[in-house]
């Protein structure tokens, strides 16, 4: 059997953590079984469902690169196989129409509470005689789910659940206006893209067994179940907004590796032994569901962080590259490549803002001068020093290492250690005393450059003395 899996979202909203941790694991199944994985828009809710969400997901999936295999199939389109469907159960007499009216399912509920029962279908209309059949009255077709027994679902995550049928009334299959519910259409399209795996979040548990059921009234191969536990805040509480519960595109704004934000959706929830670090072939390699905790996962910021960091520092600047140039919010044009700039700021980036932010000292020069900075690294001493290290370099051959290697001559020669001159160099070439190791900056940023921001920072400093 070749393993098929999907992901079905409803485009009523953005792909959050939860949803794409989901994906994820649908399709590292998929993949690690050589099997296809594919997308399944469920846009049936016209009233909330919405282009620009279905496009917030596409991008989302498509950032952390989990790719479906052909084309997404919108729900919305296949109406008609659902309605056969539904025709198909109540010709076979297992649905049937029932005209129960607003009003008296609310009285039915309130009775129901009152008697401090669960609120369920009465199943009134399951046993009307063809008498009392209204002519011409609004209806909804509801499914004779079955009264007694049980029905289990085997689920590969949280094993053998049972559910107790009088526990499952008679669900809505087709709504007053002619249109599908959601549990009809997700079987008929499980079915019929021949799905093998149905892995999704633990909030669908309860509708498996009626899905089950639907199944095997409709003479359909019933699927295998994955559950996925919910994600909670690391208070324990739900996943929200406050826990950083934002559309899984914003963790690429705020400088997140698609690759790491894959490795710790991955750990969020699935383990294997004590090992923390993944790239996604190894993932592929190793994914399964036994693995998968039963109980909610916790979501962990400072984890989170750790391995952005880790994948900054560990993944080549080639492939860090396009997604440090759409967080760029400045022309690279002139100066050094930015191939060329990225790993001196590897190791010293948690983040690619940090990244960003460190790179533009070798595309922008300096407006004005951090005052702590200059108060604390300019002295009586500090022009003459610079004063020599400009001559230096205007008649010596110039490398990075050369102009290391004069800071450290001239210091020596004056008495001084090498950060009396090292620092003025990096306020007035970064405007901040911090930056790259001064061998490499120097390097990178190039003679002409560098002298021409010590000379304009000189002149300005001097005269605002
Ligand atoms: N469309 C459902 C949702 O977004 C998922 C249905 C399913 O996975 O069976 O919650």
């Amino acid at each position: 059997m070749t393993v098929k899996t999907r992901f079905a979202p409803s485009p009523t909203g953005m792909l959050h953590i939860g949803g794409a941790r989901t994906a994820l694991f649908s399709w590292l199944y998929a993949r690690h079984f050589g099997g296809e994985f594919v997308l399944r828009i469920e846009d049936t809710d016209k009233e909330r469902s919405t282009d620009e969400a279905t496009q917030v997901i596409l991008d989302g999936l498509q950032w952390l690169g989990l790719d479906w295999d052909g084309e997404p199939v919108y729900q919305g389109a296949r109406q008609e196989q659902h309605i056969a469907a539904v025709n198909q159960l109540l010709d076979e007499g297992k649905a049937y129409r029932c005209y129960c009216s607003k009003e008296k399912l609310d009285t039915m509920r309130e009775k129901q509470r009152i008697e401090g029962r669960k609120a369920m279908y009465d199943g009134t209309c399951r046993h009307l005689a063809a008498p009392d059949i209204p002519q011409d009255a609004p209806y909804v077709v509801r499914f004779k789910s079955a009264e007694e027994g049980e029905t289990w679902v085997k689920d590969l995550v949280l094993g053998d659940v049972c559910f107790p049928n009088v526990e499952l009334d008679d669900l809505i299959l087709q709504r007053t206006d002619g249109t599908p519910t959601y549990n009809l259409a997700v079987v008929v399209d499980d079915a019929e893209m021949g799905i093998t795996h149905v892995v999704r979040g633990s909030d669908h548990l309860n509708n498996s067994p009626r899905q089950i059921q639907l199944y095997e009234a409709l003479g359909l191969q019933v699927p295998a179940f994955a559950h996925i536990p919910l994600i909670h805040g690391a208070d324990g509480a739900k996943m929200s907004k406050r826990h950083g519960s934002v559309a899984i595109t914003e963790y690429r704004e705020k400088g997140y590796l698609a690759c790491a934000v894959n490795n710790y959706l991955a750990r969020l929830g699935w383990s294997h032994g004590d090992e923390e670090v993944f790239t996604m072939e190894q993932l592929i390699e190793h994914f399964d569901l036994q693995h998968v905790g039963k109980g909610a996962a916790r979501f962990d910021q400072d984890k989170l962080d750790w391995l952005n960091a880790h994948w900054i520092k560990n993944s080549s600047a080639e492939a860090l590259l396009p997604a440090v140039q759409r967080l760029l919010d400045y022309e690279t044009t002139d100066g050094p490549a930015l191939l060329q700039v990225i790993p001196c700021l590897q190791e010293r980036s948690k983040n690619l803002l940090d990244l960003v932010a460190g790179a533009a000292l070798f595309y922008v020069a300096p407006q004005e001068y951090q005052e702590k900075a200059v108060k604390k690294n300019f002295k009586e001493g500090t022009w003459d020093l610079l004063a020599k290290f400009v001559r230096k370099a205007e008649t010596a051959a110039w490398s990075g290492e050369a102009a290391q290697q004069w800071i450290e001559d001239i210091c020596a020669s004056e008495g001084v250690n090498m950060g009396k001159l090292a620092q003025p160099i990096r306020v007035l070439i970064a405007g901040v005393p911090v930056s790259p190791p001064m061998d490499a900056t120097l390097g990178l940023l190039g003679k002409d450059e560098t002298l021409k921001r010590i000379q304009r920072g000189v002149n300005k400093l001097q005269a605002a003395a």
